[in-house]
């Protein structure tokens, strides 16, 4: 996907978010395509920061050498996405093995290689929650922590919690199919709570369908104050703090 097709905008994208309140913005990594954009943004803006990661879609880009040249720009705060997948998976029995095998293969080494350059990781599950959790027990992933980005809201993985790991909440919570998050929601942790986009993709509603921006965490910010009981400003405040402590260069002057 092409992502400057959908941010030709992208200084007015800034300008609305931060008259919205939005102070810091992070980049996620998936493709090392991106990552030039990504660089020119941090660069250009003070609030914005990158990571550099390889999605599970893009395992055939994976290069340990192209993580190793960007980690050390100072705007480049974490390793991700990165993680399993399971939804697209080859039909073909032996193709699927040998694309499972590589997931696993690409997530592992991302996660010793964050370890190396002590730096949280942004972490994409879907439909793998399993073996996900597992990789990152093994591979002791809580030495640095992370982001369950768009957590999947499957249960067996609350006790990362524990692991020094937070959930990212993002526009899912808004739809009306979201029932599975809405239950959940309440059993995480209060100091393990973040709010996201996964722009351009998972526009809350009312905006459902159309291109995701960050000014629209309002709207997370609003359903989950609801839920929980607590004013959007407590959310606000609570978020915001959790996003300091995982992304702790937020707190760095450049
Ligand atoms: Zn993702």
């Amino acid at each position: 996907m092409d992502n400057k097709l959908y941010y030709e905008d992208i200084d007015e994208v800034i300008k609305n978010a931060k008259e919205q309140g939005v102070s810091k913005f992070l980049i996620p990594g998936a493709s090392f395509d991106d990552l030039p954009q990504a660089i020119k943004l941090s660069e250009k803006y003070n609030e914005v920061y990158f990571a550099v990661g390889i999605h599970p879609y893009d395992i055939e880009q994976y290069d340990e050498k192209v993580l190793e040249k960007y980690i050390s720009h100072p705007k480049c705060i974490a390793v991700g996405e990165c993680g399993l997948d399971y939804f697209r998976l080859p039909e073909d029995e032996e193709d699927k093995k040998k694309n499972i095998k590589k997931q696993k293969e690409v997530f592992i080494s991302q996660i010793i290689f964050a370890k190396k350059v002590k730096k949280p990781l942004i972490i994409h599950i879907r439909e793998a929650s399993q073996d996900a959790k597992k990789i990152l027990e093994d591979y002791d992933a809580k030495e640095v922590g992370g982001v369950l980005h768009c957590y999947n809201a499957d249960e067996n993985l609350l006790c990362l919690s524990k692991h020094n790991f937070y959930f990212g909440i993002g526009g899912v919570v808004t739809f009306k199919n979201a029932k599975k998050l809405l239950l959940v929601l309440d059993k995480i942790p209060k100091d393990r709570l973040l709010i996201e986009t996964d722009a351009p993709y998972l526009t809350p509603h009312p905006f459902r369908g159309k291109r995701n921006e960050p000014l629209y965490t309002k709207y997370i910010v609003e359903k989950i104050s609801k839920i929980l009981n607590l004013s959007s400003n407590e959310i606000e405040d609570i978020t915001n703090k959790n996003a300091y402590k995982l992304f702790k260069q937020f707190s760095t002057k450049n």
